[in-house]
């Protein structure tokens, strides 16, 4: 039976097992858990950590996390507020979404609504609360270029507040909340800024392919892109095993124009992207395939995705020590090849901070 904790009765309960609240389905349970389904019980959760000296993760829908196999001795914080609301300020429409409410939803009411902005990231699973954590993005487009601000509660004040974008401090997967001020911000709920009627992005060469020289609607596009992440197991679907992981395990590293030189000579042609800012973004899927780990790749109960190398799953069974051993094999061979760190984007919880 959960207890009641103060005024808001929030409900904790105890010893809750944290794998089916994971698309990895690896880990082991939490001391305590919670959902706050109000911005008071966010408080309420905060205060129940605080005055027994617990530490607190906040988990959404779990799709970019791998919990380790002793779980998570502290409090786990699900954030439930849901709800939806819209202005509409001439051609733009601001709409602020509870951190509850799931991504692809969102996505799709806007599409339907034909407000453009994050037609793109159709299919991407988890909840709204996440997206500016590792500033979400595929197929040409960013949250970041349509969060105006993020609610949160910030543990280190002790009361809730407005972050603008630009205090969000978003990058290439990062923003102050998965870097310099990670753990400090519970997040409540996220402004957008969507355009009325305006036209798909349609900058990816995946989606360029598939259009040739058709201008497609919103609804086309977010069907398109659906369909390209079918194909590479990139939207869950409990009937494909290969999606039962964290969606790509890496993200693609960045390195200097100089290292890049170094390394087109040693291996000829590489793919990359060049950056505005000079640097060059090599594609991290092609580094894991050429140090040794194709599509399809098994080691026990993990493996690699055979629809893209990206992806690291959970064979059946797996265990996230199984997991953790086949980043680290990855990530040492592909070190020892080309000289270049693969940094993991799933948030490794209940680890040893130095596996990373
Ligand atoms: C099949 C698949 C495909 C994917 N494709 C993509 C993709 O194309 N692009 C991409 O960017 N990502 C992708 N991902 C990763 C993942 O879906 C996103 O990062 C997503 O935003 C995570 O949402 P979540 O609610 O599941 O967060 P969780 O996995 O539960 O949490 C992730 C991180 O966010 C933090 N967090 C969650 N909610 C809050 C909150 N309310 N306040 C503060 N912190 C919070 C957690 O503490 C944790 O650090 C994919 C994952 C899978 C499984």
């Amino acid at each position: 039976m959960p207890m009641d904790y103060g005024e808001q009765r929030l409900k904790i309960h105890e010893n809750v097992p944290l794998a089916p609240l994971t698309t990895l389905k690896v880990g082991g349970p939490a001391r305590f858990f919670a959902r706050a389904e109000s911005e008071e019980q966010i408080g309420a959760a905060v205060a129940f950590a605080e005055e027994r000296g617990l530490a607190l993760f906040v988990l959404g829908g779990g799709s970019n996390v791998v919990i380790a196999d002793e779980g998570f001795d502290g409090l786990v914080l699900q954030v439930a507020l849901r709800g939806i609301c819209v202005r509409a300020e001439g051609e733009r429409i601001v709409l602020t979404a509870q951190a509850g409410e799931e991504w692809d939803d969102l996505v799709r009411f806007s599409v339907e609504r034909e407000w453009a902005g994050i037609e793109c990231l159709s299919g991407i699973p988890g909840s709204v609360g996440a997206v500016p954590v590792q500033n979400v993005g595929a197929y040409g487009q960013e949250v970041a270029e349509t969060i105006v601000s993020v609610r949160c509660f910030d543990r280190r004040e002790r009361k809730f507040c407005e972050l603008s974008r630009d205090e969000c401090g978003f990058g290439y997967r990062t923003s102050i909340f998965n870097a310099e001020e990670r753990d400090r911000y519970i997040i409540a709920s996220v402004t957008f800024a969507l355009a009325r009627g305006g036209a798909p992005r349609i900058v990816y060469e995946d989606l360029r392919k598939h259009f040739g020289a058709r201008r497609p609607n919103l609804a086309e596009v977010r069907e398109a892109v659906l369909q390209i992440r079918r194909a590479k197991s990139m939207v869950i679907d409990p009937a494909d095993p290969n999606s039962r992981s964290v969606g790509s395990f890496f993200k693609n590293p960045v390195i200097t124009a100089e290292e890049f030189a170094a390394l087109s000579e040693r291996w000829g042609p590489v793919p990359h992207f060049d950056m505005a800012d000079g640097r060059v973004k090599l594609m991290a899927a092609w580094l894991i395939e050429r140090a040794g780990f194709p599509r399809g790749y098994r080691k026990g109960e993990v493996g690699i995705s055979t629809n893209h190398n990206l992806a690291i799953i959970n064979c059946g069974r797996a265990t996230a020590r199984e997991i953790v051993a086949l980043k680290d094999e990855i990530q040492r061979r592909v070190a020892e090849k080309f000289h270049v760190w693969l940094v993991p984007e799933p948030v490794l919880i209940g680890f040893d901070k130095s596996i990373v």
